[in-house]
């Protein structure tokens, strides 16, 4: 081993602990990255990135489509809006995630599969291999918690996750064209359903908060509203997820929080890959150079802050929560908001 140093433990190989290991190891750190799945990226997610987002940094070969246009519909409005740059991709997930573990390795990175973190205290963690049942004991210098929407860090920092969305999904073997997001919340509340064409396949899914529909709700909602659009709904295998946007902050001494385990979502959309791409790259930043980067970027804060709101005014009005969307979308089609009003950027 070339380290006779502690290392820094990553919880997760997620894009949040993918891209933070990836630049802690960059400037010469040990990092370990345990992730209790036997391969990286197989994850419910419907693969949507945005040209402010990642778009401009993945390689061609990453993304699956681009949409220069994309359709919003509201029970009043149709509404295609169009743009020079594409506003919009898709990427599998599995693909993303054999991408930026590659570059993470190359830099040093020792990601150890099939190891799941059971246990923590200020200065060790638990894991246990789950071919080997081996468990370990292993001293880290700082320990970030990039495990996501149930991350075993933030429950050992006594932080509960009481705001959440319900994100869920099916796919179907049928090439589709455009790319399409539906307000209607006849269906999905405050919240809306996409259509998100990759190669081969689509992704037909909603998001909403949980407070305004319980998952088997929206299930219902989401297959009697695609079956309605003649998509096909017979034995598809409908897959559901929690999506944290409880945000309460990132640094805990020597523990730190990033991605999804931070809360680090959008309430409004569900949209969470670029949001944990850029709290990994921040921590990396912040534990490289402390004193010039002291606070995670105010924009990206400011900007879950906002789709928080939005979602806390929609869901205790009926009246709002049917013409905000159609305002929004009115405001989107004359031009006088832009669609990264829409995104989880900084
Ligand atoms: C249905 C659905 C659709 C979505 N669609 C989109 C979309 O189109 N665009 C978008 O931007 N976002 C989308 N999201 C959200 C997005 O998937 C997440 O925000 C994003 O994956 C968060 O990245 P992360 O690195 O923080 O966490 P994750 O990607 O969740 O990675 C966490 C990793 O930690 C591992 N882990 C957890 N606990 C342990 C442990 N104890 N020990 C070891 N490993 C552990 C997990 O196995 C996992 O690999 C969607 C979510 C859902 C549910």
């Amino acid at each position: 081993m070339p380290f006779d140093k502690l290392p820094i433990v990553i919880v997760g190989a997620g894009p949040a602990g993918l891209e933070c290991g990836k630049e802690l190891a960059r400037a010469g750190e040990y990092v370990i990255i345990f992730e209790r799945n036997p391969s990286i990226g197989k994850k419910i997610c419907a693969g949507g990135i945005t040209w402010n987002g990642q778009l401009q940094n993945l390689p061609e070969d990453i993304i699956q489509r681009k949409f220069h246009a994309q359709k919003l519909f509201t029970p009043l409005q149709e509404v295609e809006l169009v743009s020079a740059e594409p506003m919009l991709a898709t990427i599998d997930r599995e693909e993303l995630g054999s991408y930026m573990a590659n570059q993470a390795r190359k830099l040093g990175v020792e990601i150890r599969l099939n190891t799941m973190v059971s246990k923590i205290t200020s200065h060790h963690v638990a894991t246990r291999n789950s071919i080997t049942k081996e468990v370990d004991i292993i001293q880290y210098k700082s320990l970030i918690g990039a495990d996501g929407a149930s991350s075993i860090v933030r429950k050992h920092l006594g932080i509960p996750v009481r705001d959440f969305g319900i994100g869920i999904h099916f796919i179907l073997d049928q090439k589709v064209n455009k790319m399409e997001w539906h307000f209607a919340p006849e269906y999905f509340d405050n919240g809306y359903a996409w259509i998100f064409p990759h190669r081969d396949t689509v992704s037909i899914g909603a998001y909403c908060d949980k407070r305004v529909l319980k998952p088997a709700q929206l299930k219902a909602n989401l297959i009697n509203w695609a079956s309605h659009r003649g998509y096909q709904t017979e034995n598809i295998s409908v897959k559901a997820r929690r999506i944290s946007y409880d945000y309460q902050g990132w640094n805990f001494g020597n523990m730190y929080l990033i991605g999804e385990a931070a809360g680090m979502t959008s309430a409004l959309t569900g949209e969470g890959i670029n949001a944990a791409i850029l709290m990994g790259d921040f921590l990396a930043k912040h534990l490289r150079e402390p004193k010039r980067y002291p606070r995670l970027y105010p924009g990206l804060v400011q900007k879950w802050s906002s789709h928080k709101h939005m979602v806390d005014i929609t869901r205790k009005s009926s009246f709002k929560k049917h013409v905000l969307p159609e305002l929004m979308i009115a405001a989107l089609r004359l031009g006088l908001i832009g669609f990264e009003k829409l995104e989880l950027t900084k």
